[in-house]
């Protein structure tokens, strides 16, 4: 029996199966624990993919020649998936005390100029890699430059890495300073030529990214719309609604749109495979009209409270329309480069707004939620058979303050719950990139 034997022979390569056992959490019905003395679960490898789940004890006899690695009671759980963020930043993070257009002005957009020359691309991004991946972060979208070196900086370092990434050239052609506008044509010629180059290269995809309508010409727009319906299955990111001072701006600058939201609407920006980055103060129009493309939201929490924003209305979005959210870490407007510290963030907004979300929601939201927003929802953020094999392990009692709060756990979701909340890096002990473990700070 072919699928007995731990070893075979792929394109005359030998390949040997992976059999990881940690505790596992039933994210989804497949990768549920099974009863036993011993209910710990299981997760095959083989090819970069998860072959199969289930009860990691009964798959040890089952594949006796794979690799185990027995994690003990570490969690494994997919990788987190960061739907919104911007590697040129990663200097800026923690910049102290400006709000959305200040900020941008004041730290964004000086640190953003540098990234046309592809040497200080190439080193932003590799450090971004490491600090992401050592987060336990498999996946981002992240944003640009306006500088095509810095997306081919960008690509080439998730290429190298063999990591799923999705990022685009972020697009901007008024209200920008000198050196880091670009034009509605070399918009729509940049964007196309790297979108041809890259996108569905490897595990990599192109987002069209206009930055957002205040440094866009509604020609701009117009143009990146037109892109975006030559190439539907690219995704398209963009922010919406952060501040309402950007909201009364944005009215400013175009007195014909309904909305913020029509902005995007009436320039062929709206749609599925849509994925706009905070949306924190929306109108009764623009929430439905969001729910009825099944456009995704990316929801920003420590980047909201960090610049103070608002707070982002995840009951309507997880509970009362359909699950097209997920979490961002927004850096450097937010302040973390951690998902745990994100998905903290986002319990803490949605506790101010009366909502307790579940640590199955959170972790749900950090992991599938975020794919799904990315349209990767097929093969990254889940624990399931053909899924690719993006994990992370987490240590549940990385220090002493975590330790002692999970010990008194009666189930997985109490004893996992101390580490969403007080976990940084340290809680990451592996990695996992199309399965191939990035031990830390080896990944380079
Ligand atoms: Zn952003």
């Amino acid at each position: 029996m072919d699928n007995l034997n731990a070893t075979w022979l792929t394109s005359g390569r030998t390949e040997t199966r992976e059999l990881l056992i940690g505790q596992t959490v039933a994210l989804s019905p497949e990768n549920a624990p099974q009863a036993g003395d011993d209910t710990r679960g299981g997760v095959l490898i083989a090819d970069g993919k998860i072959e199969m789940v289930g009860h990691g004890p009964g798959m040890r006899k089952q594949f006796p020649d794979a690799t185990v690695t027995d994690y003990g009671n570490r969690l494994i759980l997919p990788g987190f998936v960061d739907a919104h963020v911007h590697y040129p930043q990663t200097a800026i993070i923690a910049s102290w005390g400006k709000r959305l257009i200040d900020w941008l002005n004041t730290y964004t957009f000086p640190e953003e100029m540098r990234f046309g020359d592809p040497e200080c691309a190439a080193e932003v991004a590799a450090r971004f890699f490491d600090l992401s991946l050592s987060h336990g972060t498999t996946t981002v979208a992240s944003y640009c430059t306006i500088h095509p070196e810095s997306v081919e900086a960008f690509f080439a370092e998730a290429a190298r890495r063999g990591v799923a990434a999705v990022a685009g050239k972020t697009c901007m052609d008024r209200n920008a300073p000198d050196g880091l506008r670009d034009t509605v044509a070399s918009a729509y010629d940049d964007s196309r030529s790297l979108l041809e180059k890259w996108h569905g290269k490897e595990r990599l995809g192109y987002a069209i990214t206009p930055r957002f309508s205040p440094t866009s010409s509604r020609e701009q727009l117009e143009a990146l719309g037109a892109l975006w319906a030559d190439y539907p299955d690219c995704v398209m990111q963009t922010h919406l609604s952060e501040q309402p001072d950007e909201i009364a701006w944005v009215a400013e600058l175009f007195p014909e749109a309904r909305d913020y939201l029509d902005t995007y609407e009436m320039t062929g920006l709206l749609g599925y495979g849509g994925i706009y980055g905070h949306a924190i103060h929306l109108t009764d129009r623009e929430r439905a009209r969001l729910a009825e493309v099944d456009a995704a939201l990316a929801h920003c929490p420590t980047s909201n409270t960090f610049i103070g924003s608002g707070l982002f209305d995840m009951e309507y979005f997880l509970h009362v329309q359909e699950k097209r959210v997920g979490l961002g870490t927004d850096t450097g407007g937010g302040s973390s480069f951690s998902m745990l510290r994100t998905m903290a963030a986002a319990y803490e907004i949605a506790q101010l707004r009366g909502l307790a979300l579940h640590p199955r929601e959170l972790l749900w939201l950090a992991t599938e939620g975020s794919a799904r927003a990315l349209r990767l929802g097929d093969r990254i953020g889940r624990i399931a058979p053909g899924f690719d094999a993006d994990l992370v392990v987490l240590d549940l009692a990385s220090t002493p303050a975590i330790a002692q709060a999970s010990a008194r756990a009666e189930d997985i979701w109490q004893a996992v719950f101390p580490t969403i909340m007080m976990g940084d890096d340290r809680v990451v002990a592996e990695v996992y990139v199309a399965g191939r473990a990035v031990s830390q700070g080896a990944q380079t």
